[in-house]
């Protein structure tokens, strides 16, 4: 007798109705949103985002983005504090990626409606220092509220671009290939409705965040349930660096309490950390000491 298919790895591969695109995207935070807004607008584009749209890690995101905008700071400045913080385990091409296209990627951002901190009334942006960071670098917007003026931004500029399609609370299940290496397109499922429908594009992107919620103590939202991996794995796609997720060192988790994150930018403006006996113990265990790498800070 066969064994009954294991939902987690046999994929959902039947579907009620269809729709046709040139690109759908699943996920519609900083990810989704901004690829969806760099295409050109004579792309016929679907967004599928299983909450309602601005639902997201994104959203969440408080101290800010670093990028070496600063007048005391270069690229190349940028790239060395990654690497030095990386401990050896970067991809190297992808932080010279980041830190090259990371002041053009904020320029964007406020073209499309961002708006950062400012100091004085002179349009000079206000930048923070966070761990690891030799220089201030980290634009914020509304205080730590940076996740949530850019979601906000960006989903204001995808709701009035008209070659863009929205699925709100529909859930993307599976991907649909031609059995090889082509993706066809992939099955949703709008909340409360019985059936499904293949949303068949010739690009399908995969935006959907993280799988914070398989910890039973996280500062992420609801949905961040590894979706996009699991699709991923069960249409034998390749995935690459699962081993790494990130532990926040200031998250206070009290009974009674939803878990919240306590900025790094509380640090970064002086901040100590102390034990329970009020011993202040960074400084014995690395020379940033509240400032060093967040997987140290964690660690310690
Ligand atoms: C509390 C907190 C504070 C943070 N602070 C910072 C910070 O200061 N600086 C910083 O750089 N980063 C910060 N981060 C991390 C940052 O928010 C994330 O790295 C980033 O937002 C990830 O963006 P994303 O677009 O990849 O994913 P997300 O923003 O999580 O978007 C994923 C999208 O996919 C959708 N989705 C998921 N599964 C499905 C599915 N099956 N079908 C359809 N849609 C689906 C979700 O609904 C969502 O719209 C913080 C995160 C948290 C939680």
């Amino acid at each position: 007798m066969r064994n009954p298919p294991d939902p987690l790895s046999t994929p959902v591969l039947s579907w009620n109705t269809r729709q046709d695109a040139d690109v759908v995207v699943v996920g519609a935070g900083i990810a989704g949103l901004v690829f969806a807004l760099r295409l050109p607008p004579s792309l016929n584009v679907i967004v599928v985002t299983k909450g309602a749209l601005g639902e997201s890690n994104t959203r969440y995101a408080q101290g800010g983005l670093a990028a070496a905008v600063g007048p005391d700071d270069d690229p190349d400045l940028h790239f060395a504090d990654t690497i030095a913080a990386g401990a050896g385990l970067c991809d190297v091409a992808a932080v010279r990626t980041l830190v090259d296209e990371g002041v053009a990627a904020v320029q964007w951002l406020e073209a499309h409606g961002t708006t950062f901190d400012e100091v004085g009334d002179r349009h000079v942006r206000a930048l923070g220092r966070e761990a690891a960071h030799s220089r201030s670098r980290v634009l914020h917007a509304g205080g730590d509220a940076t996740g949530a003026e850019i979601e906000r931004s960006l989903v204001r500029q995808l709701r009035i671009r008209p070659s863009v399609s929205l699925l709100e609370h529909t859930a993307a299940i599976d991907l649909v290939t031609d059995g090889g290496d082509s993706c066809r397109g992939v099955i949703v499922q709008t909340d409360g409705s019985p059936s499904r429908t293949l949303l068949a594009a010739p690009v399908t992107v995969l935006a959907n965040g993280g799988a914070g919620q398989l910890w039973a103590v996280s500062s992420n939202p609801p949905g961040a349930t590894g979706d996009g991996i699991a699709m991923a794995l069960r249409a034998s796609v390749v995935v690459a660096d699962l081993e790494f997720t990130q532990f926040h060192p200031t998250v206070l988790a009290a009974d009674g309490i939803e878990p919240f994150l306590v900025s790094e930018a509380v640090r970064g403006e002086g901040a100590y950390l102390r034990s329970v006996s009020g011993e202040r113990f960074m400084t014995a265990i690395h020379p940033m000491a509240e400032l060093a790498p967040r997987d140290v800070v964690a660690r310690a």
